[in-house]
């Protein structure tokens, strides 16, 4: 990625920047600690030099001697300069290579993030392209159709009505979703009885589990967890909305909630299609559908669901998992922290 490339060199340039003026202030310092120290010695040996009483002839001795001892100084300054040349130099490969090591190793998340969300767009595309593609294909042929009786143009309309429909629980989905990528906002986070998550969630779900005739057996207790009421509702809603999707008619679902240590167990578990081991380490990825319900027809959705459930158990810093057997059924298992207060009140922030 050409912006990330960028990134990473200017980064390098300011760690590299912020090295070389450690390292040379650094070497600044030892340069006038040592200069200074060397310059004393000499002086000292100087005066004490200055001050042997000589005859008058070997006067010109004691000034050689002097000027020695300065040219002595001259040659150990110019030496330590070298020296400290030398190490700045090789900081500064060395720091290069560190540095660009570490920009890379900042950016690895933000990289990570610019390429999930890549990712996500691509898919997004592509799922609102089928829809698109559909009605663009039978609006075209029902155009070129110069007899079209007003019965068939009332079956167009209704089949992009159907299409349209599809495009709305999409988009629908990836707002839900891009609403849980923001994190939770800490003000929401509360006590909430795991009953009421259940009531509420239920109640969502009344017209589908009285279409498909579906029994709920529930068993709830007192027990509370520390989150966002709105998400575990919806969360709940996911999984309970797949249980009546992939079952069949006339079936039961079970819905059980108990505390377990620090932490709170919630199953959902129905006698549906069941899932193919080979699909379940896939079926928390967005866009991902078992085969097995994208040959059934008649089960619609979009692969996102479980997806936002993942999302809204990780935002909790839970737990979610399913145990399935194909032909049998499902159960899938949330495990959310325990709250310690039965009474409402703000937990974090
Ligand atoms: P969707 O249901 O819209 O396809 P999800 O993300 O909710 O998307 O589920 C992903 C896939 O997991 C589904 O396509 C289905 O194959 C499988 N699945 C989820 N829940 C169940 C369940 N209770 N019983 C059987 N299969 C399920």
């Amino acid at each position: 990625m050409k912006l990330i490339q960028s990134a990473a060199f200017r980064l390098t340039l300011w760690y590299l920047g912020i090295i070389m003026v450690l390292s040379l202030l650094f070497s600044f310092a030892l340069y006038r600690v040592s200069y200074d120290q060397m310059a004393e010695g000499v002086h000292r040996q100087q005066n004490s030099i200055s001050r042997i009483p000589l005859p008058l002839s070997l006067e010109n001795r004691r000034a050689d001697l002097t000027r020695a001892l300065d040219e002595q100084l001259d040659d150990t300054r110019q030496s330590l300069l070298l020296r400290l040349a030398s190490l700045n130099l090789a900081t500064l490969l060395l720091g290069g290579a560190a540095a660009y090591f570490l920009a890379r190793r900042t950016l690895r998340p933000i990289e990570e993030a610019m390429e999930a969300q890549g990712r996500f767009t691509a898919d997004a595309s592509h799922e609102l392209r089928t829809p698109l593609t559909a009605m663009r294909s039978e609006i075209e042929v029902a155009l070129r159709d110069k007899k079209l009786t007003a019965a068939e143009a009332r079956t167009l309309l209704g089949s992009n009505l159907e299409e349209i429909a599809k495009l709305e629980a999409l988009s629908a989905g990836l707002l839900r979703l891009a609403r849980f990528e923001n994190g939770l906002d800490a003000s929401v986070v509360l006590d909430v009885p795991v009953k009421d998550i259940f009531e509420s969630a239920i109640d969502r779900l009344q017209t589908p589990l009285a279409q498909r005739h579906i029994e709920l057996d529930v068993v709830v207790g007192e027990e509370t967890v520390a989150g966002d009421q709105a998400s575990l509702t919806e969360l709940v809603v996911i999984l309970l909305d797949n249980a009546i999707k992939y079952s069949p008619e006339k079936s039961t679902i079970k819905l059980r909630s108990a505390a377990a240590g620090q932490t709170v167990r919630i199953s959902i578990t129905d006698q549906g299609s069941g899932i193919n081991a080979s699909d379940v380490p896939f079926i928390f990825n967005r866009f991902y559908r078992a085969d097995r319900s994208r040959s059934k027809d008649k089960v619609e959705g979009y692969g996102l669901g479980l997806s936002i459930a993942k999302r809204i158990v990780d935002l909790h810093r839970g737990e979610i998992g399913v145990d399935s057997t194909p032909a049998q059924g499902s159960t899938f298992k949330v495990r959310l922290p325990i709250s310690q207060q039965p009474v409402k009140h703000p937990v974090f922030g």
